[in-house]
């Protein structure tokens, strides 16, 4: 199976066999002209199957994740963001060029499928995933498939309502989860607190370099500073009851926390499964645990070769 991870600045490839071992795995640079992107895509993957001395008999088909609202059923993209593509019928029109069948869905479900395959998801039936990065990003799985919804917004726990007088999101409205915890929101929090005045070596840092990153204030936060703990806290709390209503929806047996803030430690997955764990109903949390994700950028690749797989035994049985 090829596995496709379509984004704004990089096309990441790779071919995956039965088991969800990784082959060969490639990148290339995606296309600022977006009508020729389905193009180099089909190119680049011949090119490696030539390469390989493979034929087209041996590829089950294409998975390919982009970047925006995606119906998986039918592989048809309403709007992506980051490349400039509108309700385009990217499977069939990968299909129509490369002869192989082609199934297409949304690329943060995609990771989620990857992650339930061979990451720390466990081949669970049921799974809900968040992304902490630049923003907050959402998935789930829910008996067994992805939970696109109407449009392909389902699973978009970031946007969950926490304070509706709180910051201006980049959805347009106000104090939802990304504007609290995604990297932005935890450095506005601590920005906002920290007194200038004070001399700690995170307001030493600030006054030094004029600016402070997540990963700064996780680090600050291990060598006790008080106020980088007790933001870091605060945001794990608001992430646990987040999880916690959201858990209600699909009645998940995992949730993955995966993206950059993620990789800050295990205590603070720890402190999310705490706060998820405190706030959840009891037959909710007697059945999942909190944990982090582990494929890092290979979970979009693999999770794309997984719904290859997965909708071709659908067409099967
Ligand atoms: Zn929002």
């Amino acid at each position: 199976m090829i596995g496709a991870d379509i984004g704004g600045t990089s096309i990441k490839l790779g071919i995956i066999d039965q088991a969800g071992a990784i082959w060969n795995k490639w990148s290339i640079q995606t296309n600022a002209d977006s009508a020729a992107i389905i193009t180099d895509l089909w190119a680049t993957i011949q090119e490696k199957i030539d390469a390989l001395n493979l034929s087209k008999a041996d590829i089950m088909g294409i998975g390919a994740g982009a970047p925006g609202f995606v119906d998986s059923q039918s592989g048809y993209v309403y709007r992506t963001v980051n490349i400039d593509w509108k309700d385009m019928a990217l499977a069939e029109e990968l299909e129509e060029l490369s002869g192989l069948p082609v199934y297409v869905a949304n690329d943060a479900n995609l990771a989620v499928l990857g992650e339930n395959w061979k990451g720390a998801g466990n081949q669970a039936k049921n799974l809900m995933a968040i992304t902490l990065g630049t923003g907050v990003g959402g998935g789930m799985i829910a008996n067994g498939s992805i939970l696109d919804g109407e449009n392909g917004t389902a699973g978009e726990i970031g946007h969950m309502t926490v304070d509706p007088a709180g910051y201006r999101c980049n959805c347009g409205r106000r104090g939802c989860l990304e504007t609290i915890a995604s990297a932005t929101g935890i450095v506005r929090q601590v920005m906002e607190k920290m007194d200038l005045n004070a001399e700690t070596p995170l307001t030493k840092h600030y006054r030094r370099h004029n600016q402070v990153t997540a990963k700064h204030i996780f680090e600050f936060a291990e060598k006790g500073d008080t106020l980088c703990k007790e933001t870091i806290k605060e945001t794990a709390s608001v992430l646990g009851l987040c999880l916690a209503n959201a858990a209600l929806t699909v009645n998940p047996g995992r949730i993955l926390i995966g993206g950059g803030v993620a990789q800050a430690g295990d205590w603070f997955i720890q402190l999310i499964n705490s706060a998820f764990q405190w706030y959840a109903l009891d037959r909710i949390r007697s059945t999942c645990i909190v944990r982090k994700a582990q494929l890092g950028n290979d979970a979009g690749i693999i999770g794309a070769a997984s719904f290859v797989k997965q909708q071709a035994e659908k067409l099967t049985f």
